[in-house]
């Protein structure tokens, strides 16, 4: 499958990793839009929200959990924003599930 997130997440598209297990993989984003922009994606290809199951969506516990601990360890104790743009109108351009932690600024609300 040519799916862009699948190969950074076997490794065939090189990243800079923020953090890795067997399930998950974050990694910096390449055009970031604050200090700190990192995406958080399942190992498994999952192609948006709407694929998720009861069988698949316990990795998204697991990626937010992961989230606040990076968002910690990178001193975002001012808060940070998690993001999951889903389909056209949600701004998704690359179709595997993928939340993005933004933070080191203060965030505009409503978000554009
Ligand atoms: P979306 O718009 O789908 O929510 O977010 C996709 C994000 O993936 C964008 O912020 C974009 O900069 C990032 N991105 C796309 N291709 C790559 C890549 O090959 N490497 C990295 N590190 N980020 C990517
Ligand atoms: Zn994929």
């Amino acid at each position: 499958m040519d799916c862009v997130f699948c190969k950074i997440a076997k490794g065939e598209i090189p990243s800079k990793k923020a953090y890795e297990d067997d399930q998950i993989l974050a990694f910096y984003d390449l055009d970031p839009q604050a200090p700190v922009h990192i995406l958080l994606i399942p190992k498994a290809h999952i192609a948006s929200a709407n694929e998720l199951t009861e069988e698949n969506s316990a990795v998204v516990s697991h990626i937010f959990l992961t989230a606040a601990k990076l968002a910690k360890e990178l001193g975002l104790e001012k808060g940070y924003r998690i993001v999951n743009n889903c389909g056209e109108d949600g701004g998704q351009t690359v179709q595997h599930l993928h939340f993005h932690l933004l933070g080191g600024r203060s965030m505009k609300w409503p978000p554009g």
